[in-house]
């Protein structure tokens, strides 16, 4: 209720921390690096301890459950007819698709998202709502539309055939060219497109995990909203939910058989989208969106009246140290 609308109001940048809970693999110490609080996490490294604040922090334990409690508000801005866009941050490993899609017995954001979306929609009486589905990913600056399999050969090659164009339209919205848009009339209906794109992200690489380092996944709802009445206005807002490519940065550390331009092509991306986020938390009037393909794909869902949430995960181990404070780094700035 109160706490949520001061929430709101509080900015339209928010940045939460999840750290993911120990794999069995990994080895374990007698002090772990990595502390958290409900909004601050402390690293001890190097006999130095710092700290770093979020708007909210989930620790191992957190439930798939009680991360959606918190998103929740987010997706009730989009129904209200604001833009919003999800992300989630993170070296490869840390729990980004975990949190973002989940497992057929912990769901995460993306499927609550959608059930909430039409359990929302068949409570309000005010308005009437219809929805629409889009996904895509991006690679190496290169477009790909997720719903439209038949299009595009099954791996990027050749690259032409799934390279989508970016456009703008009269009224500042950002059309990606031919990218397919399904209606959703129904929860069902909006697992099965979803679970279509899906499948076919991974089918197209050797392996998933692969897939999701190398690429970003977005997956895009429309959301329409009729008033009733005689000069009924439609309005639509988008939703981005978003699972960004591995955030590692491979020149250091010879990440896992990425090539050198697929690390770079991300490693830009990224950096892309941390300077357009920092220049729209400091009210600067030039936004840098021209830099990457991701950020001028999302140009009208991050700018003014819309809602950002940054969902920076964090392994807890100490192997990972490293990449744990450039994670942490990169939501001090986004912050
Ligand atoms: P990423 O997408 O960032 O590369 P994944 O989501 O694939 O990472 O997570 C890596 C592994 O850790 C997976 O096996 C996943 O199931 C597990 N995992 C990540 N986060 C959690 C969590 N919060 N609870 C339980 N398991 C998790
Ligand atoms: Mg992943």
């Amino acid at each position: 209720g109160a706490l949520r609308r001061i929430l709101d109001i509080k900015g339209s940048i928010r940045v939460f921390c999840r750290i993911r809970p120990f794999l069995l693999a990994e080895k374990r110490r007698g002090s772990e690096p990595v502390s958290a609080g409900s909004e601050r996490i402390w690293m001890k490294f190097g006999g130095r301890k710092k700290d770093f604040e979020f708007d909210k922090v989930f620790c191992q334990e957190a439930s798939q459950g009680y991360v959606f409690v918190e998103v929740e508000p987010i997706l009730r801005s989009a129904m209200d007819g604001h833009n919003v866009c999800v992300f989630a941050y993170g070296q490869t490993g840390t729990g980004k698709t975990f949190t973002m899609d989940g497992s057929n017995e912990q769901p995460g954001i993306i499927p609550r998202a959608l059930e909430e979306l039409f359990r929302q929609s068949s409570v309000d009486n005010s308005s009437s709502f219809t929805f629409s589905m889009s996904m895509l990913e991006v690679y190496m600056g290169n477009l790909r539309d997720l719903l439209a399999p038949r299009l595009c050969n099954k791996a990027y090659e050749p690259m032409s055939k799934c390279n989508l164009n970016i456009q703008t339209d009269p009224k500042g919205f950002i059309e990606v060219e031919g990218l397919s848009e399904v209606p959703i009339s129904d929860y069902a209906k909006a697992r099965w497109w979803y679970n279509k794109g899906k499948r076919f992200r991974s089918t197209s690489w050797t392996n998933v995990n692969e897939a999701s380092s190398r690429s970003h996944c977005l997956t895009r709802i429309n959301i329409f909203r009729h008033g009733d009445g005689l000069e009924a206005r439609r309005e639509v807002s988008r939703l981005w939910m978003v699972d960004l490519g591995g955030s590692e940065r491979l020149l250091k550390t010879g990440a896992k058989g990425l090539t050198m331009d697929e690390g770079r092509a991300i490693n830009l991306s990224l950096s892309a989208l941390a300077d357009v986020i920092a220049a729209l938390k400091r009210k600067r009037c030039h936004v840098p969106y021209r830099n990457s393909k991701l950020t001028q794909i999302l140009k009208d869902s991050l700018g003014d009246g819309s809602k950002v949430l940054m969902l920076v995960h964090i392994s807890p181990s100490e192997e990972d140290i490293c990449e744990t404070i450039c994670s942490l780094n990169f939501a001090k700035r986004a912050r």
